[in-house]
């Protein structure tokens, strides 16, 4: 994978300080996922609005450990749901403070 860039990094700063989008917890382990779901050539990185902020445990305990389609699935979210969910929440980004 290739390095975020400084605008990326921007963004995944900002879009940690959400709760975690599975357990709505908001402790100091968020991070960003990029979904692994979405069909790319291996030499193309995840777009920026491919992500959702995820807590240690579900990021790595459950979702890393389950596999990704199992862990959305329990959810109840469709692929398309979570584009949808990526894409609002880098709009919101977008237009923070306008
Ligand atoms: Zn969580």
């Amino acid at each position: 994978m290739s390095k975020p860039t400084a605008a990326e990094r921007r963004y995944t700063l900002w879009l940690i300080e959400n709760p975690c989008f599975a357990c709505g917890i908001e402790d100091d382990t968020r991070v960003g996922h990029h979904f692994t779901f979405v069909k790319r050539a291996k030499s193309k990185k995840a777009k920026i609005d491919e992500q959702l902020c995820l807590c240690h445990f579900c990021h790595i305990e459950d979702l890393h450990r389950h596999g990704e389609r199992t862990f959305w699935q329990k959810r109840g979210y469709t692929e398309e749901q979570l584009l949808y969910h990526g894409k609002q929440f880098y709009e919101n980004y977008l237009n923070k403070g306008k």
